[in-house]
């Protein structure tokens, strides 16, 4: 595959990504994929699927989780209903990921990502330590079948996620670098942090947004690509100096609106089909 395979964040019948046939519309050679629900989770969905992608000529990157009770809300909200951090939902949902990587396995895919969720700053909470444990369970279970694990930025700062990567010492677990979460969550700077946790980074979402006016304490604003505070230029230059080589994926959290979707992402794509000759 080429350099910098343009993408879209797509879904079946769960999440916000774009169905299959706006993607198909937009002519884009990848796809990731927000995991389908448990009940579209079968072998012969996945071999529907896969036909699908085939005569689409589509390849599919990566499968994210997301699990029932999620809120975003606000910032609160994400802390307390978001990922494998809290402790209520963390079995049922680590293993809903497992059967979620298994559901990838069964497509062919290679990497499984999701949101951790807001992992503790100070390693000496309790809780850090139970993350990096079902960190590893999950890790290990998609070894076993010669997966990845890529970790969605932006819900911590770029220091406290090289700590947790490096304390898991997982081999598989990587980084899925979204730039606008960084803006959004108010974690920091996204091009310094992309430098910094650069080495780990396997997957990209080209999402956009500004900044919040008191950042952590209340949202930035997403925005469509190229209208925000990203800069993405600059995001792309950086992803060249860090050598990422894989697909470049526009994320836009729109609701199911195919002709905004269209729009908007199709605007998007030429905006990356330019940069990219400008850049390699
Ligand atoms: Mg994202």
């Amino acid at each position: 595959m080429s350099l910098w395979p343009l993408g879209v964040f797509a879904s079946i019948d769960a999440g916000m990504g774009v169905h299959l046939n706006v993607a198909h519309a937009l002519a884009v050679p990848t796809i990731q994929l927000h995991a389908p629900h448990a009940s579209s989770r079968t072998p012969e969905r996945a071999t529907t699927f896969m036909a699908q992608l085939a005569a689409y000529g589509m390849k599919l990157t990566v499968v994210f989780g997301g699990f029932e009770g999620e809120s975003y809300a606000d910032i609160p909200t994400v802390k307390r209903t978001v990922g494998l951090v809290p402790p209520e939902t963390r079995a049922a949902r680590v293993q809903e990921m497992k059967e979620i990587a298994d559901f990838a396995r069964l497509l062919g895919v290679d990497a499984v990502g999701l949101h951790l969720g807001f992992v503790p700053h100070d390693a000496s909470d309790p809780v850090y330590g139970q993350v990096v444990e079902v960190a590893r369970d999950l890790c290990n279970h998609c070894r076993s079948q010669q997966q990845r694990v890529h970790l969605e930025t932006g819900q911590e700062t770029a220091d406290t996620l090289l700590t947790f990567l490096a304390d898991t010492g997982c081999d598989n677990l990587f980084v899925n670098f979204d730039p606008a979460n960084m803006i959004l969550y108010g974690s920091g700077d996204p091009i310094e942090a992309l430098r910094k946790v650069g080495r780990y980074v396997r997957s990209v979402h080209c999402k956009d947004a500004k900044w919040a006016v008191r950042p952590g304490e209340e949202w930035g604003a997403e925005t469509p690509l190229g209208q925000g505070d990203v800069n993405v230029e600059r995001f792309l230059r950086t992803l060249r100096e860090i050598g990422y080589d894989g697909p470049l994926t526009i994320e836009r959290e729109i609701p199911q609106d195919p002709e905004r979707q269209k729009q908007e992402i199709g605007a998007g794509l030429r905006l990356l089909t330019e940069l990219k000759l400008k850049i390699l």
